[in-house]
This record gives C-alpha cells, sequence and structure tokens, in this order.
C-alpha cells in the first residue's frame, strides 16, 4: 500500500495561476514517487482578510463598497482560471470557448451570485453574526479548492474536489469551531477514502467545516494547517506537509530578522509553543491531532521544493544553543489589577479569573504580587467590559500596542545565565512583564510593540551567532555570506 500524505498549501502557495501550477507540479512529483496524496488549500493570498471586510463594510449598511470588493475578487478567480486553462495547453491566452473554462466561469459566477446575495442581505440586516461571517469567508476556500482541482486535473493530476463541509464536522462555535474527531472519520471513510483507493487525490479547502445539521463553520484564522492535521490524524496518514512561503520553521520570522536560519528539527512541544506566541508559520492547534497519532509533520516551502524543511518530532532534537526560535506577538493588551482592600486573600485570584472566563477572554500570561496582578491579553472590543466586571474587585488599568516576545527551546531546562543573557541583550528596552513557563521550555517577556522587532534582532544575534549545524542549516547563511 502506497504511503498516505496530507499535503497542505498556504494562501501564498496557491496566490496566482503561477503559484498554483507551481504546487500542481509539487503534488504531481509526489504521485510519480508512488505516494498517495490529500490535497488541502487555502484561500488564494489574502481573500480571507478581504471576505471579512466585505463582510464588515456591508453590515455597516455600505452595500456597494462591499460589492465592489467582491467583484474584484471575482474577476481575479476568473483571471486565474483563464489563465490555467490557457497555461495547461502552452498557450498564452486561451482558447475562446473553451468549454471547460466556460463551465468554471459559469459555476464561479453561481458562488459569487450567492455570496453578494448574502453581502446585500447583511446590508438590510446591519448585523454580523458570528455564523453568517463564516458564511461569507467560507467562500474563500469553497472556490479556491474546486478551481484547483480542475487545474490539477487538466495538468494531468487525477483530482477529485471534495466539499471539506461533508467531512470536517464541528460544533457550532462560529469562527473557532471544535472538530468532532469520531463524525470527521466517518466522513472521511465515506468522502474520501474510496478515491484514495481508486488512486484519486482528493483536494479540499482547508479552514471550512459544518455541523451536523449542515451549516457551515470555520477552525479560525490560519486553520488550514488544523484542516491537515485533523485529516492526517483522520486517515492514519504517514506524515503531514504544511507547504508555505519560507523554508520551514525558522529562527525568528524571515521578515523581521533576515539572518533568521532555518531549523531542521524541532519538538511537537517546542513548535505549539512557538505557534502559540505567535509564529505565524504554523496554527497553534494545528499539531495537537498529529502528536496523538504521532504523524510526523514537515514545514517546507512550495517556492524551493527541494529543500528539505522542518521536521517536527515528538522528542526534541538534543542542540547545543538553549533557543530553537524566537516568537513575537503583537496587538496585545497589559492589564494591572490592583487589589483596593484586602491583599491577595483566598479566592481572590479565582474571582479574577472568573470574570475573564464568563467573557471568553483569553489570557497569554500573569504575573502577581503580593496586592496586584498584572495580565498580557489579546486587544479585542470585550476589554472594556471586562474591566467594568474587575473593577467591582479592585483597581483595574490597561493600555494596548504592547507585545510578547517568547524564547523557545527545549534545552533551557537546568542551564544558568541565559536569563542574564536575554536581559543584557535587551538592555535599552523596557520590560513590564518576565515569566518562564511552567513548561520550561519558553522565556517570555512583555514590551512595547514599537520595540520588538529590534528586540528580535538582539536577541536573534545573542543566541544564534555560532548555531549548532546539526539542528540549524547553516549553509544557507554561508552560501549568503560568500555570494
Ligand atoms: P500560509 O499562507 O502558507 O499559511 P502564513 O503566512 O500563515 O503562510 O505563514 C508563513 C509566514 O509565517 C512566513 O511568511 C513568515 O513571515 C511567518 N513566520 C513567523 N514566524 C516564523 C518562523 N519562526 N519561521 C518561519 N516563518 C515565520
Ligand atoms: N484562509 C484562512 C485564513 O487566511 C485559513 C488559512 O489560510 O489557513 O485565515
Ligand atoms: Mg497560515
Amino acid at each position: 500500500m502506497n504511503r498516505l500524505v496530507v499535503m497542505k498549501f498556504g494562501g501564498t502557495s496557491v496566490e496566482d495561476a503561477s503559484a498554483i501550477l507551481r504546487t500542481a507540479g509539487i503534488v504531481a512529483g509526489r504521485v510519480k514517487k508512488g505516494v498517495r496524496p490529500v490535497v488541502v488549500v487555502s484561500a488564494m493570498a489574502r481573500v480571507t482578510d478581504l471576505l471579512i471586510s466585505a463582510a464588515n463594510t456591508a453590515a455597516h449598511g455600505d452595500r456597494a463598497s462591499a460589492l465592489a470588493i467582491t467583484e474584484r475578487l471575482r474577476i481575479r478567480h476568473k483571471d486565474a482560471a483563464c489563465q490555467l486553462a490557457a497555461r495547461s495547453c502552452g498557450q498564452d491566452q486561451p482558447t475562446p470557448q473553451d468549454p471547460e473554462l466556460l463551465a468554471t466561469h459559469r459555476w464561479m459566477d453561481a458562488e459569487f451570485d450567492g455570496l453578494d446575495e448574502i453581502l446585500r442581505g447583511l446590508a438590510i440586516v446591519g448585523e454580523l453574526t458570528p455564523r453568517i461571517s463564516d458564511m461569507v469567508v467560507s467562500y474563500g476556500e469553497r472556490i479556491s479548492s474546486r478551481m484547483i482541482a480542475e487545474a490539477f486535473l487538466r495538468g494531468g493530476i487525477s483530482a477529485v474536489h471534495v466539499d471539506a463541509r461533508q467531512c470536517i464536522i464541528t460544533d457550532a462555535q462560529y469562527g473557532k469551531a471544535i472538530p468532532q474527531d469520531a463524525a470527521i472519520e466517518q466522513r472521511l471513510k465515506q468522502h474520501v477514502l474510496p478515491h484514495l483507493n481508486d488512486g484519486r487525490v482528493p483536494v479540499m479547502g482547508g479552514f471550512i467545516g459544518s455541523t451536523e445539521q449542515g451549516v457551515t463553520t470555520t477552525l479560525g484564522r490560519g486553520g488550514s494547517d488544523f484542516t491537515a492535521a485533523i485529516i492526517g490524524a483522520g486517515i492514519d496518514a504517514a506524515a503531514i506537509e504544511i507547504w508555505t512561503d519560507v523554508d520551514g520553521i525558522m529562527t525568528a520570522d524571515p521578515r523581521v530578522c533576515p539572518d533568521a536560519l532555518r531549523v531542521r528539527s524541532i519538538s511537537f512541544e517546542e513548535a505549539a509553543e512557538l505557534a502559540y506566541f505567535g509564529a505565524k508559520v504554523l496554527h497553534p492547534a494545528t499539531i495537537l491531532p498529529a502528536v496523538r497519532k504521532n504523524i510526523p509533520v514537515f514545514v517546507l516551502n512550495s517556492r524551493n521544493p527541494d529543500n528539505e524543511g522542518t521536521r517536527i518530532t515528538a522528542l526534541a532534537p538534543h542542540c547545543r544553543s538553549p533557543f530553537k526560535s524566537i516568537a513575537v506577538k503583537k496587538r496585545l493588551t497589559i492589564m494591572d489589577i490592583v487589589a483596593s482592600r484586602m491583599l491577595m486573600s483566598h479566592g481572590y485570584l479565582r474571582s479574577i479569573f472568573e470574570v475573564f472566563d464568563r467573557h471568553k477572554c483569553p489570557v497569554d500570561m500573569v504575573s502577581t504580587s503580593e496586592v496586584s496582578v498584572s495580565l498580557s491579553l489579546d486587544s479585542n472590543e470585550k476589554l472594556p467590559a471586562v474591566a467594568a466586571d474587575l473593577s467591582k474587585l479592585a483597581d483595574v488599568k490597561y493600555e494596548g500596542r504592547k507585545a510578547l516576545v517568547c524564547m523557545v527551546g527545549e534545552n533551557i531546562r537546568g542551564q544558568s545565565g541565559i536569563a542574564a543573557r536575554v536581559f543584557q541583550a535587551v538592555r535599552h528596552v523596557n520590560l513590564r512583564m518576565i515569566s518562564q513557563g511552567a513548561s520550561e521550555i519558553n522565556m517570555s517577556f512583555m514590551i512595547e510593540e514599537d520595540d520588538a522587532d529590534e528586540a528580535v534582532r538582539s536577541l536573534h544575534a545573542e543566541f544564534f551567532g555560532d548555531p549548532d549545524p546539526e539542528i540549524f542549516d547553516v549553509e544557507a547563511r554561508r552560501s549568503v555570506a560568500e555570494a
């Protein structure tokens, strides 16, 4: 039996016809090697953001601007389909009246007409519920996956489009729905495994799902990675590949730190910590289903497919450096809660956390003293209501535009002198909160958002100046230096 592999391609890997053809080439290469892939794709780059803004614009009553956004999206998708049709015949322009292309444009028009109908309704009702928002944003993956399946077919891959909403069954927490493993496994047996057994390549949209009753849901931003892992676990895949636009998990976000190095291998625990603390390269919940079934996950570059990428493993490989990578989470708020009368009496912390719980407001970092508690939170519209509730218990102040810098590595356990090196490297920056996680694999601190990029570069210079070649790809740095 050939190896089952889930291959997930993110927005930049399917952003236009050229990217989709590159992706088709990668999938065809795997098939040639005897792999049986299930392909999961995101919406084309930036489409989800645009759909969210169309929904908000419509709900604010500006129907014309909302429809102008979807008109541009309609043209972009139809153009991509044109180019894909032309290039599959080795031409610059598609053949006029190409019946397959006409059929593609017809279903695209039907989808966009449906979307516009919802936006018109939103403009009348003037209220955007999470359920309708999921319905609107789902169009990105619904359309991209079908278009890509058709492009694969034209390119000679025996692809078949499977609507992910038939398989990814979730609860009804719109915007962040929770997958229901047993139902998903059963649906995959029904809608995906038969295709694989017949030698076809199922192509599905990531990020989207539906309730048992068939109402569309989404798994949260960046959720296509999660879809890939859910499917991988559901069909007992031999590997899950996350194809993106960088060479793998790097020692820092390469957009912030141009000399970041590829990490050759990293543990599940380290990768989860990095993802949670802002490294956008993986969705935080992604790897849980893979960990449960001990399925290896690889992060790979669709623009540089021969690069070996990053392998995520169960156990952390031994490494000389204390850290594997530095992540940054921006747009955070620090809230200081100062007890007015009673010092930290029994039950005080519980009553504070109950307020956050009630408002479903997640807390990233906590530090306490005798009379005060400081917390870091995602900046969101719930904060004034949270603060109002808390002010019944204590004095509350909060301030936005903060960033959390988080350094992750299994090797900080039991090493002395690391904190001193960290604080020396960022001595010019005003640190607001400091924590070494209970997991003992992360050290983090809160600073002003404007200081974050500089702090990452200083820390990177301190800790990755002399990297361990077993763990980090130093060749890339050497070839850049020689060029
Ligand atoms: P995709 O569209 O493929 O899902 P994303 O934009 O979600 O891609 O994630 C890839 C991006 O994550 C990279 O372009 C990079 O800027 C960013 N990133 C942040 N931290 C890291 C890191 N430690 N390693 C690699 N990429 C990172
Ligand atoms: N398209 C979705 C997003 O932009 C999901 C994903 O790409 O992973 O959040
Ligand atoms: Mg992503």
